[in-house]
């Protein structure tokens, strides 16, 4: 008979068993454990030490064609992630080193030196941010919208930039950023506390709150020359009703569409489109990733604003075990994340 495992020789995981429809539930998901394999040659070992929790999970646990292939049934659930190297054979990571990278829902991943490449494994400066802000602002929702609001909506000084999902990840760093180049900002968010702590606390021109008023009407008073530039992480209803205000050669930036995401039927495309024919303007999707031999310019950029003043950031961060992944992603699609999601599962 053998030993039990210590529990610092074991790694828990949260994989998906299930493809959901709607929003996921319990039975979609699979708690395991099993024994840290030993270190590869070459190889690296990480411990997590806190999660980012994105929308886009929700579409990686679709089957499908994406721009990047699902989690497979029994896999562990793709996550980015900051930890520290606990263990290392690689010249690249000494032991102690923080890094970010596709840590995966687990407590520790192991790598194989021909997979570091593959993991983006990358060392993090914790002088230019904390651990939750290289999951927010110098991360993946700060990548989006530096490369989506500068290279795909190619906003003017002085021209009107409306964003939804305002008080969220990316939506926090794209309506800031816009200040920054000169232009007039409009958020669109859920509720008073957030549409008022994008004004008072971020410096927006003027935050409509979608779910106790009209959109419609918010719009004609905020931006009565029309929008400029939209960068749409909501899509559905909203992207609709901004379709009927854009200027001419306006630039909508598709960058998400989370009130769609768990649907159970179709999903519900903009019946206005016609207003980009009659404007003479542009919807382009965006997806971070093709951004990623570019990703240092961005972070030098944001973090000088950082540094300087001219960029705050705000996350929501849950202190919590991997088991608290599935009940903390739901908080993404409820509204009840204020600032960017990150499951806390350890310290330095
Ligand atoms: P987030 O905004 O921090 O969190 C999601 C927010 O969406 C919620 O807090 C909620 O805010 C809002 N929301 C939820 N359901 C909604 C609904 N039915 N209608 C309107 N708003 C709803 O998330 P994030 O990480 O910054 O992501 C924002 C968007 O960017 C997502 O669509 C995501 O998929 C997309 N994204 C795309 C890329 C890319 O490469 N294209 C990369 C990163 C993220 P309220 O309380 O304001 O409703």
């Amino acid at each position: 008979m053998t030993a039990p495992l210590s529990s610092a020789s074991l790694n828990h995981q949260v994989r998906l068993a299930a493809r959901p429809r709607g929003l996921p539930v319990a039975s979609d998901w699979q708690f395991t454990e099993e024994a840290l394999p030993p270190l590869p040659p070459g190889g690296v070992r990480v411990r997590t030490l806190a999660l980012s929790l994105d929308p886009a999970m929700r579409g990686w646990m679709n089957e499908g064609r994406s721009y990047i292939p699902p989690v497979g049934i029994g896999e562990v659930m793709r996550a980015g992630g900051v930890g520290v190297v606990e263990a290392s054979d690689s010249p690249a990571f000494e032991v102690g080193t923080a890094v970010s990278g596709g840590l995966g829902v687990q407590q520790y991943v192991t790598l194989p030196a021909e997979q570091l490449r593959k993991s983006g494994l990358t060392r993090i400066d914790l002088r230019l941010g904390t651990l939750p802000q290289w999951l927010n602002v110098l991360g993946m929702p700060g990548m989006t919208a530096y490369f989506g609001l500068l290279d795909v909506g190619h906003p003017q000084p002085g021209q009107t930039v409306v964003v939804s999902g305002a008080a969220g990840a990316v939506g926090q760093t794209v309506g800031q950023l816009a200040r920054i180049k000169g232009c007039r900002v409009v958020g669109i968010a859920g509720g008073q506390a957030k549409c008022d702590w994008v004004v008072q606390e971020l410096g927006f021109d003027a935050c409509i709150d979608y779910k106790t008023g009209s959109v419609k009407d918010g719009l004609k008073q905020h931006c009565p020359a029309g929008v400029d530039v939209y960068f749409d992480n909501v899509g559905g209803e909203i992207l609709d009703t901004v379709l009927t205000r854009i200027t001419r050669g306006a630039r909508i930036v598709i960058c998400g569409a989370i009130s769609q995401y768990n649907a159970t039927s179709a999903v519900q495309g903009p019946q206005n489109y016609l207003s980009l024919l009659v404007n003479r303007a542009r919807m382009e999707g965006m997806v971070v990733f093709d951004y990623a031999d570019r990703y240092p310019q961005a972070v030098a950029e944001l973090a000088g604003y950082l540094q300087d003043g001219r960029l705050k950031s705000r996350e929501d961060v849950v202190a919590g075990t991997v088991q608290d992944f599935p009940a903390t992603l739901l908080k993404l699609f409820s509204g009840e994340n204020f600032g960017k999601l990150v499951l806390q599962l350890g310290s330095a």
